[in-house]
């Protein structure tokens, strides 16, 4: 049975947005739009202000997330056909076709 530990949480950081707050990161769940279906992602990482509530999703997360919704955003993911001169093939092993 594999357990995974749970990290310690990153420090907060004072918030950009009051001043006087500091953001902490959560665990939330995340909701975002895929063409017209609603997706809920939940336990997202998400930077949460305690005083004025401030929200930031963790910016590895996001590209996680984007990654996964467009698999083929990143490079194009296009299969290289292996050249029929890698393998080559002995002319003794094709069988001889009987022409007469
Ligand atoms: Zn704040």
């Amino acid at each position: 049975m594999i357990e995974e530990t749970t990290p310690p949480l990153p420090e907060p950081f004072p918030c950009t947005e009051c001043g006087s707050g500091h953001m902490h990161m959560r665990f939330i769940t995340y909701f975002t739009w895929l063409n017209e279906e609603l997706l809920t992602v939940p336990n997202f990482p998400a930077w949460i202000c305690d005083v004025c509530g401030r929200r930031e999703y963790d910016q590895k997360a996001i590209s996680w997330l984007t990654m996964l919704l467009n698999p083929n955003a990143g490079r194009p993911t296009v299969r290289k056909r292996v050249s029929p001169r890698a393998r080559p093939r002995p002319e003794s092993s094709r069988p001889s076709p009987d022409q007469t």
